[in-house]
């Protein structure tokens, strides 16, 4: 008797109504202190277990360990939806599968019902640059309120959103670069930079693989993350300079790359300037559009030829985790902006004084929910949007060839094999021919390899093809 009244009480005190097995675990009890304060960092080893322990808790996250780092670290990613969408997860894998490739959609009534009953698919990656520290301890704070919140605009995201949270694109890096913190953390030497790459084979090239695909982090990424969910939305979370803006959104500047579909381009504008104004919105200072970095490489931009939107950020540094004072004399603009003076696209500037851990990981969490924001919000344009830009796709564009042939019997296999690798990665069909063919009064053996150019990801084997000409911006 007694029992069963303690069960009907935590009922009725399982915030919403939800039966949890048991209460998600805090940051605070976890870590020992809340995530983002002042010189205080989570390890890889605590980071991943604390995920291990809220998963266990909550049937809104799923953990699954994609593989290793190059250093042997699990590689994971967090799948955060409903209960509901967790029970029907490879229902909804499926039809993002047929919303990515048009060819298998029969009809309007077919494509109404798939955008009826599909999610935004939204992926957030963290810490690729692993003195960034930021990013991987918002991470756990952002997946604590998803977890344990029942909020409207928490209940709102998870109904509409499959979001897919890859913790740390460079786990390796995150350890030593916390481990080495923490190291010298109260000493003469606190804040000293990592004494060696903090990626063991690329460094700070690591974000430059998106397209040669050398790195196993990278592999994994985009073998077991973006080609199995071919997500809507990736947000990638960067930290830049300390003197200037707080943080950048989206746009970006010209030029973008010429086989990145117009659509995209404007998805990544709508997005990008809806965070900053939800920012603005909550009185945050400093935030800047269109000032810096471009749309132009595959080499951060994967997605761009696969369906889905960038979204960059870069939020103001410290000394790794030790705060700094930035002086209003001191505070520079850069690209034709005063970082004093308010513009159209720096309504707010910030006027200068203390910035620490807890203010960038505060500025990162608030745009991660913007994003998630508008994914939940506008589900249905975003699902439209990127069924369209493929669509587009396999009717193929003007500009592009019916098909790209790779003679056989090349002498340089090895080259050959590579760029193989490279167009099946980035999920490219590739075909054989069975015979001999002839193709614009130019014959090939059998053997050859035949890229259709009516397919989803054709712009990707067209950027990877044709010869880039960066414009001459001087
Ligand atoms: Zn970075």
């Amino acid at each position: 008797m007694f029992r069963r009244q303690i069960w009907f009480l935590l009922l009725l005190l399982a915030p919403g109504g939800g039966i949890f097995a048991q209460a998600v675990p805090t940051p605070l009890s976890h870590f020992g202190f809340e995530l983002g304060t002042d010189r205080k960092l989570a390890n890889w080893d605590q980071l991943t277990s604390y995920y291990e322990k809220v998963a266990k808790a909550s049937p809104r996250v799923r953990v699954d360990t994609l593989g290793s780092s190059t250093m042997g670290r699990p590689f994971i990613m967090l799948t955060i939806t409903s209960e509901v969408n967790q029970g029907r997860l490879e229902e909804l894998k499926a039809v993002q599968a047929k919303l990515a490739d048009p060819r298998r959609v029969q009809g309007p009534d077919d494509l109404n019902s798939l955008l009826d009953q599909g999610k935004t698919v939204v992926m957030i990656t963290h810490g690729i640059h692993a003195t960034e520290v930021g990013g991987p301890q918002m991470a756990a704070r952002l997946v604590h309120r998803l977890a344990s919140s029942n909020e409207e605009e928490v209940r709102d995201i998870l109904e509409n959103v499959i979001f897919l949270d890859i913790p740390s694109l460079n786990p390796d890096g995150l350890q030593w670069v916390v481990d080495w913190y923490n190291r010298w953390v109260g000493t003469e030497y606190e804040s000293a930079p990592l004494p060696w790459l903090y990626h063991a084979y690329t460094g700070h090239d690591n974000n430059r693989d998106w397209y040669a695909f050398t790195q196993v982090e990278t592999q994994l990424t985009v073998r077991a993350a973006h080609n199995v969910w071919h997500p809507q939305i990736v947000h990638d979370i960067h930290q830049m300079g300390s003197d200037g803006a707080r943080i950048f959104f989206p746009p970006f500047i010209d030029p973008y790359e010429q086989n990145i579909d117009p659509a995209l381009i404007a998805g990544v504008n709508q997005l990008g300037a809806y965070m900053a104004a939800e920012l603005a919105a909550d009185g945050m200072k400093g935030v800047v559009i269109n000032n810096r970095y471009d749309g132009f490489t595959p080499a951060r931009a994967y997605q761009h030829y696969h369906g889905g939107v960038r979204i960059l950020s870069e939020t103001a540094s410290v000394g790794i985790a030790s705060p700094i004072t930035v002086g209003r004399d001191d505070l520079v603009g850069g690209r034709g902006l005063d970082a004093t003076v308010s513009t159209w696209n720096f309504p707010w500037p910030w006027e200068g004084g203390e910035w620490g851990l807890p203010d960038i990981v505060d500025y990162m969490e608030a745009g991660a929910v913007a994003l998630l924001n508008n994914a939940a919000r506008n589900r249905r344009y975003w699902l439209e949007n990127f069924f369209n830009i493929n669509k587009r796709a396999v009717d193929g564009w003007d500009r592009w060839p019916e098909a790209w042939v790779i003679p056989a019997n090349q002498d340089n296999e090895t080259g050959l094999a590579y760029v193989l690798r490279i167009l099946t990665t980035g999920d490219v069909e590739v075909h054989r021919a069975e015979a001999p063919f002839q193709a614009d009064g130019v014959s090939f053996p059998a053997g050859s390899y035949v890229i259709p150019m009516h397919q989803p990801y054709a712009s990707f084997a067209q950027t990877m093809l044709e010869i880039q000409h960066y414009p001459d911006l001087r």
